[in-house]
């Protein structure tokens, strides 16, 4: 069971559809209905419902059925929401997000960084080498940074995630 109050859980899902189509979410109908069906339950803008539907079809949190009308042979889509996979789409982006840090970390690792007096950025020791330590910006000089608050910063968080 997928409990919608969790913050992380309605985090992700904030991200994913947005504030509007968090409406959508949480007040659709059980069972298949169609995009018109949970436009007016919901009251959301049916093109919200149908961009929402999508992106939750996309992250496999929805699904849909097509049906012929014998009739006028007009395809009707069925949707159902399966919110089942929630829990594997929050460990794919825990990964993802360890995956950038230690990225990170490793960058920080293996560079020497300086930056500006004027603040106008920091940059690497490639950077500013080949320009007599200037700043690539203003001009002004630039001051080696020291980065092992940064690296230690880093790796405080990549234990946190990976071990919680
Ligand atoms: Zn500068």
């Amino acid at each position: 069971m997928v409990d919608l109050k969790d913050p992380v859980i309605r985090g992700l899902l904030l991200n994913l559809v947005g504030e509007e189509g968090i409406n959508v979410v949480f007040n659709m109908p059980d069972g298949e209905v169609t995009d018109e069906e949970v436009s007016q339950v919901t009251e959301v803008a049916l093109n919200v419902v149908r961009r929402t539907l999508y992106i939750l079809f996309e992250n496999r949190l929805a699904f849909y059925r097509r049906e012929r009308n014998k009739d006028s042979g007009w395809l009707t889509y069925l949707w159902k929401l399966d919110l089942s996979g929630i829990n594997n789409l929050l460990d794919e982006q825990l990964t993802k997000l360890i995956d950038n840090l230690k990225k990170k970390l490793n960058f920080e690792e293996n560079n020497m960084f300086y930056v500006c007096k004027n603040n106008c950025g920091r940059f690497v020791f490639d950077v500013v080498s080949e320009i007599e330590f200037l700043c690539p910006i203003c001009g002004d000089d630039v001051i080696y940074q020291d980065n092992e608050i940064v690296k230690q910063c880093l790796l405080k968080r990549i234990k946190e995630l990976e071990y919680p």
